[in-house]
């Protein structure tokens, strides 16, 4: 037996289970909104081409129209500033990158009492006490507890307060940690109030800075275990993409 086929035994007999960690793409997928003067990403569309009519008797496809950042997506670091023009884009991530270990910290009741709620440095100390040390190579999950809310624009965005990571937790991620990149529940990888932070949306500006990456808006989190998950990332290879919609899908031993 390889390894491989070890693995697909253990997906076919349940004793890996596969969750997946997308929401589902429609019309109602929430989006960010920013203040005026910023231009707006498009929400998810279909633009039907035929349905098995004059347009195409035999055949139903459509266009899509869609954001690189709408649902759940992965940010690359040419999508800030700080990585800038030369920075990888969103088809030069290299794929030994999108199969990788997850570490889950889960701040449900924190953000639950306080939609603000900031991650910092100390909470994941202690993550790390009770755990271990967060996987070199692989990803911070955020578990928030906000995509109970994913159905719905309003309460997804909250008015702008929504949870996130403190300017020096967002530093000490992208400069200290072995971590591979943040993926979190919630709209953007940086707090609903990170525009006012020094730097604004610290999470985007020191990760993508640093050449880590972001994973936004995954869902059933709570299906994982602390440590020992498998992330799948799979946004498309958009050549000069600043990101991509993305399958997120966790390999999970039961
Ligand atoms: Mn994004």
């Amino acid at each position: 037996m390889s390894l491989l086929s070890d693995l697909v035994a253990a997906v076919g007999n349940g004793s890996i289970e596969v969750v997946d960690l997308t929401a589902p793409l429609s019309t109602q997928t929430p989006i960010l909104t920013l203040p005026d003067p910023f231009w707006q990403t498009w929400p998810f569309e279909l633009v039907e081409i035929s349905r098995y009519d004059e347009r195409g008797p035999a055949w139903y496809w459509n266009n899509i129209k869609t954001g690189e950042h709408t649902g759940t997506h992965f940010d690359a670091p040419i999508h800030w500033v700080t990585g800038g023009d030369t920075a990888e884009d969103v088809s030069q991530v290299p794929p030994g990158k999108l199969v990788a270990p997850a570490a889950v910290l889960d701040f449900t009741a924190e953000a639950d009492k306080d939609p603000d709620f900031l991650l910092e440095v100390d909470h994941i100390k202690a993550w790390e006490a009770q755990h271990g040390p967060l996987p070199p190579g692989g990803w911070l999950l955020y578990r928030t507890g906000w995509d109970a809310r994913s159905a719905d624009q309003d309460a997804f965005i909250n008015g702008g307060r929504t949870p996130g990571i403190s300017v020096e937790c967002a530093k000490w991620i992208a400069l200290e940690s072995p971590i591979l990149g943040v993926g979190v529940e919630t709209v953007g990888t940086d707090a609903g109030g990170a525009y006012a932070f020094d730097p604004p949306f610290p999470c985007h500006s020191f990760l993508l800075g640093s050449n880590k990456y972001g994973l936004t808006q995954l869902q059933n989190l709570r299906r994982l275990p602390a440590t020992g998950a498998v992330v799948l990332a799979a946004p498309l290879p958009i050549v000069r993409g600043s990101g991509s919609p993305c399958r997120v899908l966790a390999l999970v031993q039961r």
